[in-house]
């Protein structure tokens, strides 16, 4: 199990160590450098893909190569917006978090195992529902019930 993605799904922080949207796209251009790319950055300016959640990490598909992005919501000083970048091709994307997002974290954080942890929502042609997650989670039993001994003591 990886248990740095126990209590979180994980974004830049948890799974690069990364800061701020800044440090970020630092990093994007230095992967690209070390890969042999031309490093430089461009902001993708169609329609911006779905943020999805895969093996525990919140996720955009790079619609130039298909390449996974690891993606955050926003909503900080940091992390003014979403944004994903392609360490790969340089696309700098802005993705749609679904508007149940935290609802769907508490749904996928039952799982006891960040390999079970995956939500494609909007990502695909069929929308995969968040009410499919939970049906999943009661028909799994997630999350696990601790035992409570017959002196009622919850141990
Ligand atoms: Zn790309």
């Amino acid at each position: 199990m990886t248990t740095w993605l126990a209590n979180t799904i994980g974004t830049p922080v948890e799974c690069l160590k990364i800061g701020s949207e800044m440090e970020y796209m630092i990093w994007a251009r230095q992967v690209m450098h070390a890969h042999g790319v031309t490093p430089i950055l461009k902001d993708w300016t169609g329609d911006q893909p779905a943020a999805y959640v895969n093996d525990g990490r919140w996720a955009a598909r790079c619609l130039m190569d298909t390449n996974t992005c690891i993606a955050h919501p926003g909503g900080s000083a940091e992390w003014p917006n979403p944004v994903a970048v392609c360490a790969e091709c340089g696309t700098v994307y802005r993705p749609v978090f679904p508007a149940n997002r935290e609802l769907a974290e508490i749904v996928l954080l039952a799982r006891p195992d960040v390999r079970q942890r995956h939500w494609f929502g909007d990502r695909d042609e069929t929308p995969e529902r968040l009410g499919h997650l939970i049906v999943e989670n009661a028909e799994n039993k997630w999350p696990k019930r601790r035992a409570i001994p017959s002196s009622g003591e919850v141990v």
